[in-house]
């Protein structure tokens, strides 16, 4: 029999790498996993944990104006965007080596440089080091996707370096009107700069229940942020410094910063998939994997967003352990990709699961809507005009809810909650025998009488 170095050599250190090689290495596995920037990957380096401090910064200056109608006066307050930066970091640091004492806890050897895949059992390292494993999994994860033949390109960043500006930019154009486009608009709008958001479609969010999307961007207009639909840039100028935009409709924007946020794709380049066989799918290059994770490659599987499945920090998390279970647990075991709650940490917060009013109307079924807008409770005294959006797509013939979807703050950890109902097929009646929570924004959940289609 072959002797390989290691059973299973995991490449990436990110959210998906790092619970397989932990689960992996607790079944009695001899693990080693490689990292190319720094352990923890997107999410904790550069993508939901920073920016979700970032989020929690955002909200302050709405905060301490909305006291003054429950009676306090907030005199004096500053930002500092240095503070903010230096604390995010020490803070992403903790959580790296976290992560990092995880894996050696679990006996699993790290190699803190890029790996390159030269065979269906055979890893090089960058140091020249070659390696045999009898399982290699590509955990890679995504990369920010940029327009390169844009010209003027190199003026812009994408979220990779929006962490680490070197100071608050006062007017910020952001190109986009998915997840990170939106998020950092509200960031940057709620930080005191002044926003404009450039999308091409005509309404943002697409994919997401349509009242979703359009209070949404209501939401936002309301904060200030200047939305432009159905347009794209067509050249970009860096004039001394001041960044020019000029768009499909004839404008002409000015910022000091441009950020790129129009989509990701799989982290696969230089990987040496081709030279190894494996198949990869769209113009993303995407691994190809069956159910169980596995590519083309029978010895080589991929969990994550290097995959595009579902590019969720969660879902990562669990096909990884899928992975592990099925390779070295004994147990075959797929990741189940339905109903997977999901939030948008604009301001206000989305927090959507299940299927949105069209796409269950396009999947046949015909419906009941209940919908409830309304103001929330703490912005009676604090005057903000803000309001609240809670709606609830259901089969009209088995009362089943098939989705839920909420814009307005918590939402987040509301769909949370709402995620186990929806998983467990609950219908509108078992939503209307829950007793409310009195007062609650989520009350609205379980009291909607009326239908509004
Ligand atoms: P998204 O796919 O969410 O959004 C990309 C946006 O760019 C869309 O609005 C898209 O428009 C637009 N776009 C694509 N191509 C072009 C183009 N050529 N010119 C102009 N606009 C273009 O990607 P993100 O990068 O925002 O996020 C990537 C993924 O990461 C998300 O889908 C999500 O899975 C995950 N993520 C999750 C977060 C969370 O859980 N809170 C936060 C951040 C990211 P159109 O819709 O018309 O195609």
């Amino acid at each position: 029999m072959t002797s390989f170095d290691y059973d299973l050599f995991t490449i990436g250190i990110g959210s998906g790498g790092t619970r397989a090689s932990r689960i992996a290495a607790g079944h009695g596995a001899k693990v080693a996993a490689a990292e190319a920037y720094r352990i923890g990957g997107t999410c904790v380096i550069r993508g939901c944990v920073p920016k979700k401090l970032m989020v929690y910064a955002s909200h302050f200056a709405s905060d301490f104006a909305d006291a003054e109608g429950f009676g306090w006066t907030v005199k004096g307050a500053t930002f500092d965007w240095h503070t903010l930066i230096a604390n995010k970091d020490r803070e992403i640091a903790r959580l790296s080596g976290a992560y990092r004492k995880g894996l050696e806890t679990a006996g699993v050897a790290i190699f803190e440089e890029r790996a390159t895949i030269t065979g269906p059992n055979n890893v090089r390292l960058s140091s020249g080091q070659e390696i045999t494993a009898r399982t290699i999994l590509i955990a890679t994860g995504g990369k920010p996707w940029l327009p390169d033949d844009l010209p003027g390109i190199e003026h812009t960043i994408t979220s990779n370096e929006v962490f680490h500006l070197p100071k608050l930019p006062k007017r910020v154009i952001v190109a986009g009107g998915g997840y990170i486009a939106l998020e950092f608009a509200c960031i940057f709008r709620g930080l005191g700069a002044e926003v404009t958001l450039v999308y091409r479609g005509d309404q943002i969010l697409r994919g997401f229940d349509g009242d979703v999307r359009a209070h949404l961007r209501r939401e936002m207009e309301a904060k200030g942020i200047r939305v432009i639909t159905n347009a794209v840039f067509t050249g970009l100028e860096d004039k001394g410094g001041e960044k020019v935009a000029y768009t499909t409709n004839g404008l002409e924007l000015r910022a000091d910063c441009i950020l790129m946020a129009v989509g990701r794709v799989a982290d696969t380049d230089g990987l040496g998939l081709e030279r190894a066989g494996v198949e990869t799918v769209g113009e993303g290059r995407a691994v190809k994997v069956d159910h169980f994770s596995r590519s083309s490659v029978p010895s080589i599987y991929a969990v994550g967003d290097v995959t595009n499945r579902i590019n969720l920090t969660p879902v990562a998390i669990r096909e990884g352990h899928a992975f592990a279970d099925t390779v070295f647990g004994g147990k075959p075991t797929s990741c189940d990709h339905s109903d997977v709650p999901t939030a948008v940490f604009t301001t206000p917060e989305i927090g959507t699961v299940g299927l949105s009013e069209e796409m269950a109307r396009k999947g046949g079924h015909s419906l009941a809507i209940y919908k409830s807008v309304f103001r929330p409770m703490k912005h009676t005294l604090s005057g903000r005009e803000t309001r609240t959006l809670m709606k609830l797509v259901v089969d009209a013939q088995s009362d089943r809810v098939l989705g839920c979807h909420i814009v307005g703050a918590d939402a987040a950890e509301m769909i949370q909650c709402v995620g186990i109902a929806i998983k467990m097929k609950a219908t509108k009646a078992d939503f209307d025998a829950t007793m409310a929570l009195h007062p609650s924004a989520a009350e609205e959940l379980v009291t909607m009488r009326t239908r509004s289609a």
